[in-house]
């Protein structure tokens, strides 16, 4: 039996690792599809806070595991495939075929950006592609981007980069915003921000990275034009989904599948299951408050153990 189960291997599933290392609980850590989490797929970060020259994403999650490691966390590569927490201890299904019973579970799942599905978004990844502006935007000073949407997220992203790049198009498909008056307002007030409503991205283009955008604007059937638009970062701001599914008929779920917690802490309302991370984040979704999320989980499967 595991004391402390953790699914999720990017800041908040090591953080809570390293806590309960600590606490003598001998987690064991799953790291699920994508090793080391979401941060793998950028290259620098230079907004955690310690690292004044900025550090390397992958150095810093094989940083954070080894640290994990360090205090008796076991790291074992498989993904959940099922999960029963009808009652303790509970059950969880993996990939590999074995299956484990563990006292308490720590959900850290993540979330996923939404892509376009265009091929060249694999292509150009962390060559001109990015899904995370705060992450990556200052790469892009003095440049020239795009960012894809029209909701918040991408007034917000649009906002963000404009303090930074020389120029920002927003490629929206409707002839509107989605976003709330407020962003909207920021947006159009932006004279660095120019919206292209009504158009979609063929793909992408550039020898060594992104250079440019195909691009099409549709005004009805008759009305069509394709043309190239010269960038050199290409940002997906159309939204996350959490990686929620398993665990949505025993926790409760936003609309969009984000672990709904009590309060502010990491509880689910099932006993000895708690969420951290981005999984349950729809605002922040940084690795610094993912880490913090991770601390509290651990945290809280410490008190709740000692209470059997
Ligand atoms: P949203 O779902 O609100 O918006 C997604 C945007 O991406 C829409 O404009 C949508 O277009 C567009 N889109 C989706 N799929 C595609 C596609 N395949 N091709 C082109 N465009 C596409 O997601 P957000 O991440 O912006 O926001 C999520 C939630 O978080 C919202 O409730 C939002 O209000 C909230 N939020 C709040 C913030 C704040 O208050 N500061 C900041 C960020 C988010 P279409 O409109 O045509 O569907």
């Amino acid at each position: 039996m595991i004391s402390c189960l953790i699914l999720g291997s990017g800041p908040a599933g090591y953080t809570a690792a390293i806590y309960a290392g600590r606490s003598g609980l001998k987690p064991v850590v799953y790291e699920g599809l994508q090793p080391g989490g979401q941060l793998t797929i950028t290259t620098e970060i230079e907004n955690y806070p310690g690292f004044p020259e900025g550090i390397d994403a992958n150095e810093m999650m094989d940083g954070l595991r080894k640290q994990a490691e360090r205090f008796g966390a076991e790291v074992r590569t498989a993904t959940a495939v099922k999960v029963d927490l009808s009652q303790a201890p509970y059950t969880v299904w993996f990939d590999d075929d074995t299956q484990e019973q563990c006292q308490t579970l720590v959900i850290a799942t993540g979330a996923s950006a939404k892509y376009l599905g265009l091929t060249d978004e694999k292509k150009y990844q962390g060559m001109g592609v990015s899904a995370c502006a705060t992450c990556d935007g200052f790469f892009y000073r003095k440049k020239v981007v795009a960012v894809v949407g029209g909701g918040d997220t991408a007034c917000e992203e649009a906002t963000y980069l404009a303090g930074l790049a020389q120029k920002v198009y927003m490629i929206v498909r409707k002839p509107f915003l989605r976003a709330s008056k407020a962003m909207q307002d920021r947006v159009m007030e932006n004279p660095k921000i120019e919206v292209l409503f009504e158009t979609n991205t063929l793909g992408l283009y550039g020898e060594n990275g992104v250079e440019g955008a195909h691009l099409v604007h549709r005004k009805g059937e008759a009305d069509e034009r394709q043309y190239d638009l010269p960038i050199d970062g290409f940002f997906l701001a159309i939204g996350h989904k959490p990686n929620s599914d398993l665990f949505k008929p025993w926790v409760k779920t936003d609309e969009t599948g984000y672990i709904i917690t009590e309060g502010d802490s990491p509880r689910t309302g099932v006993p000895g299951v708690f969420a951290a991370g981005d999984v349950a984040d729809p605002h922040y979704r940084q690795a610094i408050t993912a880490a913090a999320s991770g601390c509290k989980a651990a945290i809280e499967v410490e008190r709740y153990l000692k209470t059997l």
